[in-house]
């Protein structure tokens, strides 16, 4: 791929049919909401979304591009910085002659239909602008805009455009360098502190960029008064005219009316003071910064407030640089001059990191207690001097001693529990999955006695609305045997980014996960499951894609059946020795299923999993290790999907007649009660675990409901209301028997949820 064709940076007709590749992101979902509102049909991806993002882009007609093929009518690929040239999407696109323009590009060329108030700076650009939209349509002006995040609740939308209005307001973003296509009419910036190295190698190069920008703004240009080097940029661009603001009185974000005692602490006050005099310069509105920030909904993760009750508050916040992260530590200091202040942070991307270890020791040694969790990479590969220590060495000793160095997300809330000491703030700051411990540890102050309510309370913000939650679900009525009790917790992922976020974030709560297929090889036990059950039944997983050369992708909620039925559809033989396993392609994999001679793993060609830590590989079939009812990857991992290859082109009617005498044979050999298959292994391929059984007369053998079925003696079979102690004192009955009589152990080839079958059966 080559780099020119990334880089459409000329005036261009915008297209009518854009795919929007990171559409999930704070800066990309308004620009599609905005785009779609001017009559343009888009399309999306993103491989991580936050669920609410998901509900608000399909709210505004936006199709989420759910994976398969390319999209059929794209005329050009917008993407975000987060999207790399490698991602599979964009290189589809270039292959097909497909433009791709960055996303800055795109808003530019939007920004010169109309006349354009741009608001810059390395922090504060989106509180800034979302301040002067609310200010602007509480004054009912009409105007367009683009803001580069969300409010907090749904009060407004975080974008919006208007035909009949010239005024478009929008944040323009500096750290891709797409800020050299904008001809601001007016320009507002608030600040210019060196950030993003990789594209502005020094200080002086960003505010060169600035000059620029200044240089070409058609009208005045707003600077905070008193910023040295924002007036150093101003001067040197000979901009006129320029303009500047300062505030008097404010009253903080929360609460109190204050005189600012240093630029950096008091940038509410300033951000309000400039929404409050661009909205008068706009539309003629006069007030206060104070008026600006009462009404002010908030951005969301910017000083979100998550808990507060009995002198401890719960903050969340998305600082990055130690310019933002001691603005805003100094600001919660004077806002709760009598609490402790604990920081959870976590450093966001590597260069940044390692750019600023020492800015960020000193400004966090401030802290009364500080929590570091691992840096967030944003898609960076690492960095050597990029990593949390740099920032651990760089604290002084003093600063060290309270310092706690958090890797696993599973003991940070214990930790923060165990030392809580009223009153108290608990400030996490980060731009990257930080939000999700913050909602983790709100949710546990606020159910402290229930794991299922704190799950259920921090989930449904995190995950998209199609996605089902439940607590306390039923499990018998999910597996074939029908026994057993309920999940504590229950998720029925609606996309790949809700399961990941749900797998990510389980460990906050201390849940063990279980997955569930068409429960068909699985024994639940009486009281249940004290975790998460996490089922991949949504018509998301069980699509079925034909590809060429006799292949077929399956997500792994795939009935095997539906799977028998399209490869005999399409005449892909091969596949027929599945028919009549009850399960799904996931449980398939995991217990690599198989009969008549053929296991699953015969006809694998790639497998896609995620690992615990919500990782996402393609494997080949050469990465797996499966034998007999095995596949070791699969322990921990999970699948999502697989393709498999038919061995060869088969009559459609040939392969009807395979599926029909396979079935028919099933119906003769296995019981039609409810069963969870063969309970034991075979012992070895000339010993069959059911001619064992048999041989030892316990066909028939009743404990309870439960009874050895009479047809095929490895079968355990519900009779109506069987209980899984039942079921598994029957097991013992078996196994005891068939070493009595026949000198063999025979070992379970049935799961069990949650427990060691070593711990049932022994004795
Ligand atoms: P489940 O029973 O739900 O789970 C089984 C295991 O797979 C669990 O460890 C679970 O955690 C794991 N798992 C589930 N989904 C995933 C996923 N997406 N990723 C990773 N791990 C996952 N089996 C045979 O091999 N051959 C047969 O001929 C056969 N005949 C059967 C006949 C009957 C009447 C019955 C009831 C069962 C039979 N089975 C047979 C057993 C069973 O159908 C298979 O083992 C099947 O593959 C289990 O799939 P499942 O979706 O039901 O998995």
């Amino acid at each position: 791929m080559t780099e020119m064709r990334l880089t459409v940076a000329q005036p261009l007709e915008i297209p009518q049919n854009l795919l929007m590749l990171g559409v999930g992101g704070a800066g990309m979902a308004p620009l599609a909401i905005y785009l779609a509102q001017t009559g343009h049909c888009i399309s999306g991806f993103d491989d991580n979304f936050q669920g609410s993002v998901r509900d608000l882009l399909r709210g505004h007609n936006i199709q989420l591009y759910e994976g398969g093929g390319f999209p059929e009518t794209v005329d050009a690929v917008i993407y975000s910085s987060a999207v790399k040239p490698e991602h599979p999407l964009m290189q589809q696109a270039v292959e097909k002659g497909i433009p791709c323009l960055r996303r800055g590009h795109l808003l530019a060329r939007l920004a010169d239909e109309k006349k354009l108030l741009a608001v810059v700076g390395s922090h504060g650009k989106t509180t800034t602008t979302g301040m002067l939209i609310h200010r602007l349509r509480q004054s009912d002006f009409d105007f367009s805009y683009v803001l580069g995040g969300f409010f907090q609740g749904t009060s407004l939308p975080p974008a919006r455009y208007s035909p009949s209005s010239e005024w478009l307001v929008a944040e323009v973003d500096e750290s891709d360098g797409t800020i050299d296509n904008f001809h601001p009419e007016l320009t507002l910036a608030l600040n210019v502190d060196w950030d993003h190295p990789s594209q502005y190698p020094t200080a002086k190069d960003l505010e060169t960029t600035f000059e620029q920008l200044f240089k070409r703004t058609r009208g005045a240009v707003w600077i905070p008064e008193g910023d040295k080097a924002l007036a150093q940029v101003a001067r040197a661009s000979q901009c006129r005219p320029l303009r500047t603001f300062s505030p008097g009185g404010y009253s903080n974000s929360i609460g109190e009316v204050e005189k600012p005692r240093s630029s950096a602490a008091a940038f509410n006050i300033w951000n309000a003071t400039a929404a409050q005099e661009l909205s008068e310069v706009l539309c003629g509105v006069s007030g206060t910064a104070s008026e600006v920030l009462a009404e002010f909904p908030g951005i969301s993760r910017r000083q979100e407030l998550l808990y507060a009750k009995e002198s401890l508050t719960v903050i969340h916040d998305y600082a990055h640089h130690p310019a933002e992260v001691v603005a805003l530590m100094e600001l919660t200091r004077r806002s709760f001059p009598d609490s402790r202040l604990t920081v959870i942070f976590q450093p966001h991307r590597y260069t940044r990191t390692e750019q600023y270890a020492c800015e960020f020791a000193r400004v966090l040694g401030a802290a009364d207690r500080l929590f570091l969790l691992d840096v967030y990479s944003a898609g960076e590969l690492p960095l050597p001097g990029g990593h949390i220590d740099s920032i651990l060495q760089a604290l002084c000793d003093d600063a060290a001693a309270k310092t706690s160095f958090v890797l696993q997300w599973g003991s940070l809330v214990p930790a923060l529990q165990r030392s809580v000491q009223r009153p108290e703030v608990m400030l996490f700051i980060g731009a990257g999955d930080i939000d999700r411990a913050a909602r983790a540890y709100a949710a546990v102050l606020t159910h402290p006695q229930d794991t299922g309510r704190q799950w259920l309370d921090c989930m449904q913000a995190l995950v998209s609305s199609d996605t089902r939650l439940k607590l306390d679900e039923p499990l018998s009525n999910k597996t074939t045997l029908g026994i057993g009790g309920r999940a504590r917790c229950y998720a029925n992922p609606a996309n790949r980014s809700d399961l990941h976020t749900l797998v990510c974030t389980a460990a906050l709560f201390g849940l063990e996960i279980f997955h569930l297929g068409r429960g068909s090889n699985l024994i639940v036990p009486d009281e249940g499951f004290d975790g998460l059950v996490i089922r991949l039944s949504h018509s998301y997983w069980r699509r079925i894609e034909p590809l060429s050369d006799g292949r077929l992708h399956c997500g792994a909620g795939v009935r095997l059946k539906e799977l028998c039925a399209r490869a005999c559809r399409l005449g892909l033989g091969g596949m027929e020795f599945l028919e009549g396993i009850p399960g799904s392609l996931g449980g398939a994999l995991r217990m690599n299923a198989g009969a008549m001679g053929g296991w699953i793993f015969d006809i694998v060609e790639t497998v896609e999993l995620m690992t615990p830590d919500g990782q996402i590989h393609f494997l080949n079939r050469e990465a797996f290790q499966v034998g007999y009812r095995e596949c070791r990857e699969l322990r921990e991992g999970l699948a999502l999907g697989a393709t498999l290859r038919s061995p060869r082109r088969t009559p459609r009617e040939g392969i009807k007649v395979q599926l029909d005498s396979l079935a028919s044979r099933r119906k003769k050999t296995q019981p039609c009660e409810p069963s969870a298959g063969c309970i034991f292994k075979n012992p070895s391929q000339e010993l069959s675990a059911g001619d064992l059984i048999d041989r030892s007369g316990l066909k028939g053998k009743r404990i309870g409901r439960a009874e050895v079925s009479p047809v095929h003696a490895n079968f355990i079979i519900n009779r109506g209301g069987a209980t899984c102690a039942e079921v598994v004192a029957l097991m013992r009955e078996v196994r005891a028997t068939v070493k009595t009589r026949q000198g063999v152990v025979l070992e379970p080839e049935v799961g069990l949820l949650g427990k060691r079958w070593e711990q049932l059966l022994k004795g």
